[in-house]
């Protein structure tokens, strides 16, 4: 465990947030300079940025603990405006994307889905996998990039992902034009609660410590 990097998962006040202490010698709070902070001011000040991260703000105030993710998104939309929401999603979910669709749609939003085996390709083709191991997963790719191409080209107004694979969903959030949410993270073990690894680090999942 050597050449630890100590940043903010080592830091046992969390000064930044709470006010109350010091910060420790290798906090990044303590390192800003004035011009680093305007350099991030005026990145809040680009596009819609600011209204952005103040709406988000606003909510997490107005619904503390009463909305769940599904409300919040909806809030969320309907704050910014947004009209049409895209919904990327894993083929493996796309009855949880129909709720999804329809909650949205009573809601008054255009909906339009992009399911990740769209375009039919080939693992083998595209990305040169090797045969054998298209056996258990079959061959047709999971493909973000032309899922991320396809809302672009319906013009949405921001973007919901359901369950896209770990790398697919980075792929996808590269090439998103519009803002991108999530919805669902995938975890094929833990029924889509990825958590719930770390929170039974002690028990049933010590080996990821181990
Ligand atoms: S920013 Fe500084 S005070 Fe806040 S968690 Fe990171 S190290 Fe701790």
């Amino acid at each position: 465990m050597n050449n630890i990097q100590n940043s903010c998962v080592d830091c046992g006040v969390v000064h930044c947030q709470h006010q109350d202490k010091e910060y420790p010698e290798f906090c990044p709070t303590k390192e800003l300079t004035q011009n680093d902070i305007d350099e991030i001011i005026n990145l809040y000040n680009e596009d819609n940025n600011k209204e952005v991260s103040r709406i988000s703000a606003e909510i997490e105030s107005d619904f503390y603990c009463q909305y769940t993710r599904v409300e919040e998104i909806i809030e969320f939309a309907k704050r910014l405006n947004f009209k049409k929401i895209g919904i990327a999603t894993c083929v493996g979910l796309l009855n949880e994307s129909r709720i999804f669709a329809k909650i949205l749609r009573k809601e008054g939003f255009e909906v339009y889905t992009s399911a990740c085996k769209v375009g039919a390709m080939k693992k083998t083709a595209v990305t040169g996998l090797d045969e054998e191991k298209t056996k258990i997963t079959g061959n047709i790719m999971c493909n973000p990039i032309l899922q991320a191409k396809i809302l672009n080209n319906e013009k949405t107004d921001l973007n919901v992902v359901i369950g896209l694979c770990v790398g697919h969903d980075s792929l996808f959030y590269k090439y998103s034009d519009a803002l991108t949410t999530t919805l669902i993270t995938k975890d094929r073990v833990l029924a889509h609660n990825p958590a719930g690894a770390l929170y039974q680090t002690n028990t049933y999942y010590k080996k990821l410590l181990e």
